[in-house]
Protein backbone atom coordinates (compact mmCIF):
# COMPACT_ATOMS: atom_id res chain seq x y z
CA UNK A 1 0.00 0.00 0.00
CA UNK A 2 0.95 3.53 -0.31
CA UNK A 3 1.29 5.66 2.83
CA UNK A 4 3.08 8.78 4.04
CA UNK A 5 6.42 8.29 5.72
CA UNK A 6 8.25 10.81 8.42
CA UNK A 7 11.72 9.83 7.36
CA UNK A 8 13.56 12.12 9.70
CA UNK A 9 13.52 15.51 10.78
CA UNK A 10 11.44 18.34 8.16
CA UNK A 11 11.60 15.49 5.40
CA UNK A 12 8.09 13.49 4.72
CA UNK A 13 8.03 10.55 1.92
CA UNK A 14 5.03 8.90 0.03
CA UNK A 15 6.51 5.19 -0.72
CA UNK A 16 4.84 1.81 -1.11
CA UNK A 17 5.07 -0.11 2.36
CA UNK A 18 4.04 -3.26 3.37
CA UNK A 19 0.16 -3.44 3.86
CA UNK A 20 -0.82 -3.71 7.89
CA UNK A 21 -2.14 -7.34 9.52
CA UNK A 22 -4.19 -8.32 12.27
CA UNK A 23 -1.57 -8.54 15.44
CA UNK A 24 -4.21 -9.29 18.03
CA UNK A 25 -7.89 -10.81 17.55
CA UNK A 26 -9.20 -7.59 18.88
CA UNK A 27 -8.03 -5.59 15.88
CA UNK A 28 -9.93 -4.33 12.31
CA UNK A 29 -7.92 -3.33 9.18
CA UNK A 30 -9.82 -0.55 8.00
CA UNK A 31 -9.57 0.88 4.26
CA UNK A 32 -8.60 4.27 4.43
CA UNK A 33 -11.27 6.82 2.26
CA UNK A 34 -10.32 10.07 3.75
CA UNK A 35 -7.34 11.27 6.27
CA UNK A 36 -6.02 14.51 6.87
CA UNK A 37 -3.12 16.40 8.33
CA UNK A 38 -3.30 17.71 11.86
CA UNK A 39 -1.08 20.60 13.61
CA UNK A 40 0.15 18.63 15.58
CA UNK A 41 1.64 16.64 13.42
CA UNK A 42 3.89 19.73 12.19
CA UNK A 43 5.58 18.94 15.67
CA UNK A 44 6.61 15.55 14.45
CA UNK A 45 7.97 16.82 11.07
CA UNK A 46 10.02 19.29 12.97
CA UNK A 47 11.38 17.12 15.09
CA UNK A 48 10.14 18.49 18.63
CA UNK A 49 8.00 15.49 19.47
CA UNK A 50 11.17 12.85 20.34
CA UNK A 51 11.40 9.38 19.52
CA UNK A 52 9.58 8.98 15.80
CA UNK A 53 11.95 6.73 13.57
CA UNK A 54 12.55 6.67 10.11
CA UNK A 55 9.69 4.79 8.24
CA UNK A 56 6.83 5.09 10.59
CA UNK A 57 3.49 5.69 8.85
CA UNK A 58 2.06 9.58 9.93
CA UNK A 59 -1.33 10.22 10.60
CA UNK A 60 -4.27 10.33 12.88
CA UNK A 61 -7.03 11.58 11.88
CA UNK A 62 -8.76 9.16 9.17
CA UNK A 63 -11.93 7.18 8.98
CA UNK A 64 -12.59 4.24 6.21
CA UNK A 65 -14.55 0.75 5.69
CA UNK A 66 -13.63 -2.26 7.38
CA UNK A 67 -11.76 -5.19 5.58
CA UNK A 68 -10.94 -7.53 8.10
CA UNK A 69 -11.77 -7.92 12.04
CA UNK A 70 -9.84 -10.11 14.20
CA UNK A 71 -12.14 -13.24 16.05
CA UNK A 72 -12.63 -11.38 19.14
CA UNK A 73 -14.42 -8.21 17.77
CA UNK A 74 -17.87 -7.94 18.43
CA UNK A 75 -19.66 -4.61 18.08
CA UNK A 76 -18.57 -3.77 14.29
CA UNK A 77 -18.19 -5.91 11.14
CA UNK A 78 -16.50 -5.94 7.65
CA UNK A 79 -18.20 -3.20 5.17
CA UNK A 80 -18.77 -0.72 8.07
CA UNK A 81 -18.05 2.85 7.39
CA UNK A 82 -16.54 4.19 10.72
CA UNK A 83 -14.26 6.85 12.19
CA UNK A 84 -11.48 6.15 14.82
CA UNK A 85 -10.61 8.67 17.63
CA UNK A 86 -6.67 9.77 17.56
CA UNK A 87 -5.75 8.11 20.76
CA UNK A 88 -6.26 4.29 22.08
CA UNK A 89 -8.31 3.84 24.68
CA UNK A 90 -9.02 -0.13 25.99
CA UNK A 91 -12.31 0.89 27.53
CA UNK A 92 -12.24 -1.47 30.23
CA UNK A 93 -9.30 0.23 32.75
CA UNK A 94 -9.74 2.45 35.71
CA UNK A 95 -9.21 5.37 33.52
CA UNK A 96 -11.43 4.39 30.79
CA UNK A 97 -14.15 3.43 32.71
CA UNK A 98 -14.12 7.03 34.18
CA UNK A 99 -13.93 8.16 30.78
CA UNK A 100 -10.85 9.80 30.59
CA UNK A 101 -10.29 8.03 27.85
CA UNK A 102 -6.43 10.17 26.89
CA UNK A 103 -5.20 8.62 30.07
CA UNK A 104 -6.13 5.05 29.60
CA UNK A 105 -3.41 2.62 30.75
CA UNK A 106 -3.49 0.04 28.34
CA UNK A 107 -3.03 1.37 25.17
CA UNK A 108 0.94 2.73 25.54
CA UNK A 109 2.88 -0.62 25.22
CA UNK A 110 6.05 2.39 25.30
CA UNK A 111 4.33 3.96 28.65
CA UNK A 112 7.55 3.28 30.92
CA UNK A 113 9.52 5.78 27.91
CA UNK A 114 6.17 7.84 28.88
CA UNK A 115 6.98 8.32 32.28
CA UNK A 116 10.81 8.71 32.55
CA UNK A 117 9.83 12.24 30.67
CA UNK A 118 6.17 13.01 32.43
CA UNK A 119 6.32 11.24 35.94
CA UNK A 120 3.94 8.38 37.33
CA UNK A 121 1.47 8.44 34.57
CA UNK A 122 0.57 6.64 31.41
CA UNK A 123 -0.10 8.38 28.54
CA UNK A 124 -2.18 6.53 26.08
CA UNK A 125 -1.14 5.43 22.77
CA UNK A 126 -1.90 7.73 19.92
CA UNK A 127 -2.33 6.64 15.84
CA UNK A 128 1.21 7.63 14.12
CA UNK A 129 2.44 9.67 16.82
CA UNK A 130 6.01 8.47 17.87
CA UNK A 131 7.44 5.80 19.83
CA UNK A 132 6.42 7.91 23.13
CA UNK A 133 3.34 7.05 22.49
CA UNK A 134 3.15 3.50 21.36
CA UNK A 135 4.74 3.50 17.94
CA UNK A 136 1.38 2.83 16.52
CA UNK A 137 1.15 3.18 12.45
CA UNK A 138 -0.85 5.80 11.17
CA UNK A 139 -3.48 6.19 8.87
CA UNK A 140 -2.07 8.82 6.03
CA UNK A 141 -2.22 5.31 4.17
CA UNK A 142 -4.72 3.02 2.24
CA UNK A 143 -5.09 0.45 4.85
CA UNK A 144 -4.63 0.73 8.63
CA UNK A 145 -4.82 -1.50 11.64
CA UNK A 146 -6.72 -0.13 14.24
CA UNK A 147 -6.78 -1.76 17.75
CA UNK A 148 -9.64 -2.29 20.65
CA UNK A 149 -11.85 -2.38 17.60
CA UNK A 150 -14.87 -2.54 19.41
CA UNK A 151 -13.78 0.74 21.62
CA UNK A 152 -12.13 2.08 18.73
CA UNK A 153 -14.12 2.19 15.63
CA UNK A 154 -17.69 4.26 16.14
CA UNK A 155 -19.76 4.01 12.74
CA UNK A 156 -21.73 6.26 10.56
CA UNK A 157 -24.92 4.89 9.58
CA UNK A 158 -25.66 8.46 8.65
CA UNK A 159 -25.46 9.41 4.61
CA UNK A 160 -22.48 12.63 5.51
CA UNK A 161 -20.00 13.23 3.54
CA UNK A 162 -16.63 11.81 4.89
CA UNK A 163 -15.34 16.11 5.21
CA UNK A 164 -18.34 16.09 7.39
CA UNK A 165 -17.52 13.72 10.08
CA UNK A 166 -13.74 12.91 9.22
CA UNK A 167 -13.00 15.87 12.07
CA UNK A 168 -14.88 13.87 14.70
CA UNK A 169 -11.46 11.99 14.72
CA UNK A 170 -9.63 14.82 16.59
CA UNK A 171 -9.95 18.45 16.23
CA UNK A 172 -14.17 19.06 16.25
CA UNK A 173 -13.86 17.22 19.97
CA UNK A 174 -10.39 19.10 20.68
CA UNK A 175 -11.89 22.38 20.03
CA UNK A 176 -15.31 21.30 21.80
CA UNK A 177 -13.66 20.00 24.91
CA UNK A 178 -11.61 23.43 25.42
CA UNK A 179 -14.53 24.95 25.25
CA UNK A 180 -16.60 22.79 27.42
CA UNK A 181 -13.52 22.99 30.24
CA UNK A 182 -14.27 26.86 30.73
CA UNK A 183 -17.56 26.30 31.95
CA UNK A 184 -19.10 29.04 30.17
CA UNK A 185 -22.25 30.61 31.19
CA UNK A 186 -24.53 31.31 28.57
CA UNK A 187 -25.53 34.43 27.82
CA UNK A 188 -22.70 36.45 29.72
CA UNK A 189 -19.18 35.09 29.31
CA UNK A 190 -16.99 35.97 26.64
CA UNK A 191 -14.73 33.78 25.75
CA UNK A 192 -10.93 34.54 23.91
CA UNK A 193 -9.37 32.16 21.52
CA UNK A 194 -5.52 32.09 21.08
CA UNK A 195 -4.96 30.59 17.46
CA UNK A 196 -7.70 30.45 14.87
CA UNK A 197 -6.18 27.32 13.02
CA UNK A 198 -8.30 23.98 12.72
CA UNK A 199 -8.67 23.40 16.53
CA UNK A 200 -8.48 27.45 17.29
CA UNK A 201 -11.73 27.38 14.84
CA UNK A 202 -13.62 24.43 15.85
CA UNK A 203 -13.01 25.91 19.84
CA UNK A 204 -14.75 29.20 18.72
CA UNK A 205 -17.98 27.57 17.38
CA UNK A 206 -17.65 25.64 20.03
CA UNK A 207 -17.95 27.99 22.71
CA UNK A 208 -20.98 29.74 20.38
CA UNK A 209 -22.95 26.21 20.88
CA UNK A 210 -22.14 26.68 24.18
CA UNK A 211 -24.03 29.93 24.92
CA UNK A 212 -20.79 32.05 25.24
CA UNK A 213 -22.34 35.88 24.90
CA UNK A 214 -19.32 36.95 22.90
CA UNK A 215 -16.07 35.14 21.29
CA UNK A 216 -13.34 37.11 20.08
CA UNK A 217 -10.45 35.48 18.33
CA UNK A 218 -6.33 36.21 18.00
CA UNK A 219 -3.94 35.01 15.45
CA UNK A 220 -1.67 37.35 12.74
CA UNK A 221 -3.30 34.95 9.14
CA UNK A 222 -5.96 37.47 7.82
CA UNK A 223 -7.68 34.58 6.12
CA UNK A 224 -8.05 32.67 9.26
CA UNK A 225 -9.63 35.81 10.86
CA UNK A 226 -11.73 36.22 8.15
CA UNK A 227 -12.94 32.07 8.89
CA UNK A 228 -13.48 33.37 12.36
CA UNK A 229 -15.31 36.40 11.45
CA UNK A 230 -17.77 34.94 8.60
CA UNK A 231 -19.01 32.73 11.99
CA UNK A 232 -19.50 36.19 13.93
CA UNK A 233 -16.85 36.40 16.18
CA UNK A 234 -14.43 39.59 17.01
CA UNK A 235 -11.20 39.30 16.00
CA UNK A 236 -7.72 41.02 16.95
CA UNK A 237 -4.49 40.46 14.46
CA UNK A 238 -1.74 40.21 17.43
CA UNK A 239 0.30 42.01 14.62
CA UNK A 240 -1.32 45.38 14.06
CA UNK A 241 -2.87 45.67 17.71
CA UNK A 242 -1.66 45.01 21.40
CA UNK A 243 -3.45 41.90 22.40
CA UNK A 244 -3.66 42.55 26.02
CA UNK A 245 -4.81 46.51 25.30
CA UNK A 246 -7.29 45.48 22.59
CA UNK A 247 -8.95 42.64 25.28
CA UNK A 248 -9.17 45.31 27.77
CA UNK A 249 -10.71 47.35 25.68
CA UNK A 250 -13.14 44.91 23.95
CA UNK A 251 -14.31 43.05 27.72
CA UNK A 252 -14.69 46.84 29.38
CA UNK A 253 -11.58 46.44 31.25
CA UNK A 254 -12.66 42.53 32.60
CA UNK A 255 -10.89 41.39 30.50
CA UNK A 256 -12.48 37.70 28.51
CA UNK A 257 -13.92 35.31 31.06
CA UNK A 258 -11.99 32.61 29.82
CA UNK A 259 -9.26 31.95 27.30
CA UNK A 260 -8.37 29.04 24.79
CA UNK A 261 -4.84 28.55 23.85
CA UNK A 262 -5.44 26.94 20.54
CA UNK A 263 -1.53 27.64 19.77
CA UNK A 264 0.86 25.44 21.78
CA UNK A 265 4.38 24.61 21.93
CA UNK A 266 5.11 26.45 18.81
CA UNK A 267 3.77 29.87 19.60
CA UNK A 268 4.78 33.03 17.38
CA UNK A 269 4.63 36.31 19.23
CA UNK A 270 6.12 39.71 20.13
CA UNK A 271 8.40 40.72 23.31
CA UNK A 272 11.45 39.96 25.13
CA UNK A 273 9.92 36.96 26.38
CA UNK A 274 8.82 35.48 22.70
CA UNK A 275 12.67 36.07 21.50
CA UNK A 276 14.20 34.32 24.31
CA UNK A 277 11.88 31.15 23.99
CA UNK A 278 12.34 31.19 20.23
CA UNK A 279 16.38 31.26 21.72
CA UNK A 280 16.26 29.14 23.67
CA UNK A 281 14.32 25.80 22.17
CA UNK A 282 16.26 26.34 19.09
CA UNK A 283 19.31 25.51 21.69
CA UNK A 284 16.81 23.02 23.32
CA UNK A 285 17.17 24.83 26.59
CA UNK A 286 13.35 24.62 26.93
CA UNK A 287 10.89 22.89 24.80
CA UNK A 288 8.27 25.07 24.45
CA UNK A 289 7.88 28.51 23.05
CA UNK A 290 4.50 29.70 25.34
CA UNK A 291 3.77 33.35 23.83
CA UNK A 292 -0.39 32.04 23.49
CA UNK A 293 -0.39 30.74 27.15
CA UNK A 294 1.05 34.27 29.08
CA UNK A 295 -1.06 36.34 27.14
CA UNK A 296 -4.02 33.32 27.70
CA UNK A 297 -3.31 33.96 31.03
CA UNK A 298 -2.32 37.64 31.77
CA UNK A 299 -5.68 38.55 29.67
CA UNK A 300 -8.11 36.19 31.70
CA UNK A 301 -10.28 37.72 34.18
CA UNK A 302 -10.24 37.21 37.70
CA UNK A 303 -11.78 33.98 38.54
CA UNK A 304 -11.87 32.36 34.67
CA UNK A 305 -10.60 29.56 33.21
CA UNK A 306 -7.90 29.12 31.06
CA UNK A 307 -8.10 26.43 28.79
CA UNK A 308 -5.11 24.45 27.02
CA UNK A 309 -5.76 21.99 23.94
CA UNK A 310 -2.42 23.26 22.49
CA UNK A 311 -0.22 20.40 22.86
CA UNK A 312 3.07 21.38 24.85
CA UNK A 313 5.74 18.45 24.91
CA UNK A 314 7.94 19.36 27.71
CA UNK A 315 9.50 22.33 30.02
CA UNK A 316 8.21 25.91 30.00
CA UNK A 317 9.58 29.13 30.89
CA UNK A 318 8.82 32.39 32.20
CA UNK A 319 5.33 31.13 32.89
CA UNK A 320 3.44 34.11 34.74
CA UNK A 321 2.15 31.87 37.50
CA UNK A 322 1.51 34.61 39.60
CA UNK A 323 -1.00 36.40 37.40
CA UNK A 324 -2.97 33.04 37.76
CA UNK A 325 -2.79 32.45 41.43
CA UNK A 326 -3.63 36.72 41.61
CA UNK A 327 -6.29 36.06 39.60
CA UNK A 328 -7.65 32.60 41.15
CA UNK A 329 -7.62 31.37 37.69
CA UNK A 330 -8.01 27.70 36.62
CA UNK A 331 -5.57 25.87 34.09
CA UNK A 332 -7.28 22.92 32.49
CA UNK A 333 -5.51 20.98 29.91
CA UNK A 334 -4.91 17.32 28.36
CA UNK A 335 -5.21 15.67 25.75
CA UNK A 336 -9.19 15.41 24.52
CA UNK A 337 -11.10 12.45 26.13
CA UNK A 338 -11.91 12.17 22.01
CA UNK A 339 -14.09 8.74 22.64
CA UNK A 340 -16.61 10.56 24.75
CA UNK A 341 -17.45 13.03 22.64
CA UNK A 342 -17.67 11.79 18.98
CA UNK A 343 -21.61 10.44 19.50
CA UNK A 344 -22.98 13.63 20.89
CA UNK A 345 -20.92 15.74 18.14
CA UNK A 346 -22.25 13.55 15.69
CA UNK A 347 -25.24 14.26 16.39
CA UNK A 348 -25.10 18.10 16.54
CA UNK A 349 -23.44 17.41 12.68
CA UNK A 350 -26.20 15.19 11.42
CA UNK A 351 -28.92 18.15 13.43
CA UNK A 352 -27.42 20.57 10.89
CA UNK A 353 -25.96 22.68 14.01
CA UNK A 354 -22.34 22.93 12.06
CA UNK A 355 -20.60 21.61 9.42
CA UNK A 356 -16.79 20.67 10.06
CA UNK A 357 -16.57 20.72 6.31
CA UNK A 358 -16.37 24.72 6.86
CA UNK A 359 -12.50 24.44 7.82
CA UNK A 360 -11.03 22.63 4.83
CA UNK A 361 -8.77 24.79 2.22
CA UNK A 362 -7.14 21.85 0.52
CA UNK A 363 -8.00 18.54 -1.10
CA UNK A 364 -5.49 16.26 -2.76
CA UNK A 365 -4.19 12.78 -3.53
CA UNK A 366 -1.72 11.32 -0.73
CA UNK A 367 1.36 11.59 -3.66
CA UNK A 368 0.92 15.36 -2.63
CA UNK A 369 1.48 14.61 0.95
CA UNK A 370 5.24 16.10 1.53
CA UNK A 371 4.31 19.54 -0.22
CA UNK A 372 0.95 20.18 1.56
CA UNK A 373 2.73 19.36 4.79
CA UNK A 374 5.01 22.20 4.10
CA UNK A 375 2.29 24.48 2.91
CA UNK A 376 0.57 24.10 6.19
CA UNK A 377 3.48 24.52 8.13
CA UNK A 378 4.25 28.08 5.86
CA UNK A 379 -0.02 28.84 6.01
CA UNK A 380 0.89 29.82 2.39
CA UNK A 381 -1.55 29.42 -0.40
CA UNK A 382 -4.44 30.12 2.54
CA UNK A 383 -3.70 26.96 4.15
CA UNK A 384 -6.40 26.02 6.93
CA UNK A 385 -6.53 21.96 6.74
CA UNK A 386 -5.78 19.37 4.32
CA UNK A 387 -7.77 16.38 3.49
CA UNK A 388 -5.97 13.58 1.26
CA UNK A 389 -7.67 10.89 -0.45
CA UNK A 390 -5.47 7.95 -0.49
CA UNK A 391 -7.09 6.80 -3.67
CA UNK A 392 -7.14 9.07 -5.96
ZN1 LIG B 1 -4.96 15.94 15.08
ZN1 LIG C 1 -8.07 1.91 29.17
Amino acid sequence: MRAVLWQGTNHIGVETVPDPTLLLQSDVIVRVTSTAICGSDLHLLDGYIPSMEKGDILGHEFMGEIVEVGRDVSKVKVGDRVIMPFNLACGVCEPCQRGLFSACDNSNPNHRMAEALYGATSASGLFGYSHLFGGYAGGQAQFVRVPFADVSCFPIQSDLRDDQVLFLTDIFPTGYQAAENCGIQPGRDVVAVFGAGPVGQFAARSAQMLGAAHVIVIDRVPERLALAEAAGMQTINYEREDVLVALHEATGGRGPDHTIDAVGLEAHGHGPGALLDTAEQKLRLSFDRITALRWAILSCAKGGTVSMPGVYGGLVDKLPLGSAFGKGLTLKMGQTHTHRYVRPLLSRIEGGEIDPSFVITHRAPLSQAPDLYKTFRDKKDGCIKVVLDPWA
